[in-house]
């Protein structure tokens, strides 16, 4: 079998070896006679499965011992509404909009308090991140609210803002779905840090809450019982039942990347891969990525052709040398190669080596 290269930007590649030992232990886990998926989730073996999933990921993540792990679902969409209905009081919260997401958040935020605007990069068609010092932060947010990786616009904070230095006590709140996993995160920084799965951790339908444990007491009375985080976390993600499949896979996907030699391996790796991708971007002269170099993403690169003329052709040629899912999103339109912790470098390797064939043809 050839596998293609799957620039996804989610649900997205999976590592290779991680599919490979599902695929074996797919009849028979460990000798216990079933599927993971066939087993209770208040079971022996699926608790194992789901503690050292947990734990292997808090130590991955390094995530301190006063935040809950939470493994829950709806994706990142329904934490848009999860996030304020456990954090806003339903007072104010605010939110730095500087891409579809977190454009997205805010909206949905909107139904349950009020969503003030700190910052819109939008003016910028969201190519770049506006500086923390700019920010119009209100007097007493709830919280604060920002999307660390635009998937879609293809921005990435490379260093989370300080909002004590900025004179503001709330909780910073990331949506960190598209790069999770990808680098460390300063938790010293952040009050709450969601992300669906799909993208870096394992399959869609498991969402990860990483919450500090003073934000778990702030509910409001609406809030539905299986999305309180206090409730959630009580229960040691087993209030409801939990994804248990997706969990299971995660945790193969954990244990992967602790093989790979962990986060910071990763992040040397995806630092290679994206200058690799930026840099025949940057040099060609039919190729353009619009976002501001300091912010670019490590994980989805959007580019143009400058002749839009060519977008279905150059598809069409990326298919036939297995290179799949380079459309770009339809709000956006263009290309976009997602290039997640499990594409590896070779996949980088080989679009780059199409790009320049396909510009020596066309260019
Ligand atoms: C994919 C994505 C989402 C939406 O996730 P769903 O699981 O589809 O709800 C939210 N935020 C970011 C940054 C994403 O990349």
């Amino acid at each position: 079998m050839n596998r293609p290269f799957n620039f996804s930007a989610g649900p997205a590649v999976m590592p290779e070896e991680v599919l490979a030992q599902a695929a074996a232990e797919m009849l028979d886990w460990h000798g216990s006679g079933m599927s993971v998926m066939e087993m209770s989730h208040r079971g022996k073996e699926f608790g194992q499965i789901a503690t050292e999933a947990e734990a292997d990921l808090r130590e991955l993540l390094e995530v301190p011992s006063h935040f809950k792990l939470l493994f829950m679902q709806g994706g990142g969409l329904a934490e848009n509404a999860i996030v304020p209905l456990n954090l806003s009081r339903g007072e104010t919260a605010d939110f730095v909009v500087t891409g579809s997401w977190s454009q997205k958040s805010a909206q949905e935020a909107a139904r349950y308090c009020t969503a003030h605007e700190a910052a819109n990069t939008q003016s910028s068609g969201f190519t770049m991140l506006a500086d923390p010092a700019s920010w119009q932060l209100s007097k007493q947010p709830a919280y604060v609210h920002l999307c660390s990786n635009e998937t879609i616009n293809g921005v990435e904070y490379q260093a989370l803002p300080n909002l004590k230095a900025l004179g503001c006590d709330a909780p910073l709140v990331i949506d960190f779905s598209s790069h999770v996993a990808s680098r460390p995160v300063d938790w010293s920084r952040v009050g709450l840090a969601f992300g669906g799965a799909q993208k870096n951790l394992g399959p869609a339908g498991l969402t990860l809450v990483v919450v500090r444990d003073d934000l778990l007491d702030r509910a409001l009375p609406i809030c539905p019982s299986a999305f309180t985080y206090k409730t959630v976390a009580d229960n040691a993600s087993m209030y409801n039942t939990p994804p248990t499949y997706s969990i299971y896979i995660a945790g193969l996907v954990f244990k992967w990347l602790k093989r790979q030699g962990g986060i910071a391996a990763m992040e040397a790796r995806n630092i290679t891969k994206a200058e690799l991708l930026y840099g025949a971007i940057d040099s060609s002269a039919l190729y353009l990525n619009r976002v501001e170099k300091h912010c670019r993403s490590r994980m989805n690169v959007p580019f143009y052709l400058r002749d839009e003329a060519l977008n279905d052709a150059f598809l069409a040629g990326a298919r036939e040398r297995g290179l799949l899912q380079l459309k770009g999103h339809k709000s956006v339109g263009g290309m976009r190669a997602s290039i997640y912790n499990a594409l590896p470098i070779e996949g980088v390797q080989a679009l780059v080596s199409y790009m320049r064939d396909f510009e020596a043809q066309h260019g």
